[in-house]
């Protein structure tokens, strides 16, 4: 397997318009033809409206309200997006109900609407068609068959980022240049993955796993993906080659961060500049280590929602874990921690990766928000979430107790969660 070749290789030579279902060059015609309302054989009304959805997108994206809409049947879905996109700051944002509204591009659509409102196109003299066509490249690059790890987890990590980026304690200092980094991180963070983690590349002998001399080996991918597709696109080419080389490189120290191998070299430099009150958002290098942590927050922030998204997600990544034990099973590998859909339940895994991993993390950047109304809401979101999740592992106890007489086993199940390899 490799992602991002087969990716090349399917689409070098193909006409734009077969490549998918995204016609960059099409839909600038379009926009013409509708405008002077001709539509003149079979053919060509057959074109439009299969790329309709795409026309009408792009000019709710840039703030235009379509004039004389032709295709009535779009127009309600696209009214409720365009509705849930005004609440988009908003920690309730149901980003499922987005991706449905929006037909499967909810990361394409959300990146868009927030580049217009965080002023990026206009500051960074930013070409909309541009913008838009590297952000299909990325949306496609995400695998739709994969439960967990697909583009509507990016675009929730997007979306989570966005409110992130609105602390006041952090918002204030923010130049155009981090939000942009912040979004583009959020967006790509996971481009790309295979729906299986890093200790599987390594035994497989995955040559991603060599190349990266087994170090954040995926991280590494989403990154060199990310920086693939910016230049392929070109949306920065027009900016001095000092400003793309820094941008390219943030992004890497961005998304390296998610690596959650990393989790406690951060926890730890975070409690450091929190107990020495040393943070200092005026230095570059201190909102950068602040934008890794808001990345790291809005990757792992599921457990922070409300309870029927959150047992979405939570649901979502163990059919991953599970479907790679499956496939260890299949190839007489040892089955990874987690990934034993007869032992480790969704229960029990949610509650050790909250306790171990969320609950830490999101203390600290409560601390740091200064207890904001966000941060108070997550946290009181978490333990709900958890209280949950403990009553249903206990009826699933006195279940299996039932049946089998055997005693209940929290706290073995979360340390072995703690030592597991989390989302
Ligand atoms: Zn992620």
């Amino acid at each position: 397997l490799c992602f991002r070749d087969v990716r090349l290789r399917g689409q070098t030579g193909v006409p734009a318009e077969r490549r998918g279902s995204y016609p960059f060059i099409d839909f600038r015609l379009l926009n013409n033809t509708t405008h002077s309302g001709e539509i003149g054989t079979k053919k060509k009304v057959k074109r439009l409206l299969s790329f309709q959805r795409y026309f009408h997108a792009s000019r709710l994206l840039r703030g235009i309200i379509p004039q004389a809409p032709l295709h009535l049947l779009d127009e309600d879905y696209l009214g409720q997006a365009r509705h849930m996109l005004s609440k988009v700051g908003m920690w309730d944002f149901d980003i499922f109900l987005f991706d449905r509204l929006t037909n499967g591009n909810s990361l394409v659509t959300l990146l868009c609407h927030l580049f217009n409102t965080h002023g990026l196109i206009h500051h960074f003299k930013l070409d909309m068609v541009t913008l838009h066509r590297f952000l299909v490249m990325v949306q496609e690059d995400y695998h739709g068959q994969n439960p967990y790890h697909n583009a509507v987890h990016a675009a929730d990590v997007t979306q989570a980022m966005h409110c992130y980026l609105k602390e006041p304690k952090l918002a204030s200092f923010l130049t155009p240049l981090d939000i942009m980094l912040g979004l583009l991180a959020a967006a790509a963070h996971d481009v790309d993955h295979p729906g299986v983690n890093q200790p599987f590349l390594i035994k497989t002998n995955h040559h991603l796993a060599n190349l990266y001399q087994n170090m954040s080996v995926l991280e590494n991918h989403h990154w060199r993906s990310t920086i693939g597709m910016l230049r392929e696109s070109r949306l920065l080419a027009h900016l001095p080659k000092e400003m793309t080389q820094d941008i390219e490189q943030q992004l890497g120290s961005l998304i390296l961060a998610t690596d959650i191998n990393r989790q406690n070299e951060f926890l730890t430099r975070l409690k450091t500049h929190l107990h020495n009150k040393d943070l200092r958002l005026e230095d570059a290098h201190d909102r950068h280590f602040m934008l890794q942590i808001a990345l790291k927050c809005a990757d792992i922030c599921n457990p922070c929602r409300i309870w029927e998204m959150s047992k979405q997600w939570s649901e979502r990544v163990c059919e991953e874990f599970y479907r790679q034990g499956d496939l260890e099973q299949k190839f007489e590998l040892e089955i990874s921690p987690l990934c034993n859909q007869q032992k480790d339940s969704i229960p029990s895994i949610q509650i050790g990766f909250m306790t171990y991993i969320v609950e830490p993390l999101f203390r600290e950047w409560a601390r740091f928000t200064g207890n904001s109304s966000l941060s108070e809401n997550m946290l009181s979101h978490l333990a709900h979430n958890k209280a949950q999740w403990k009553s249903l592992l206990s009826k699933q106890h006195r279940r299996k107790g039932s049946t089998d007489h055997g005693g209940p086993g929290t706290e073995k199940e979360e340390q072995t969660v703690a030592e597991g390899d989390a989302p």
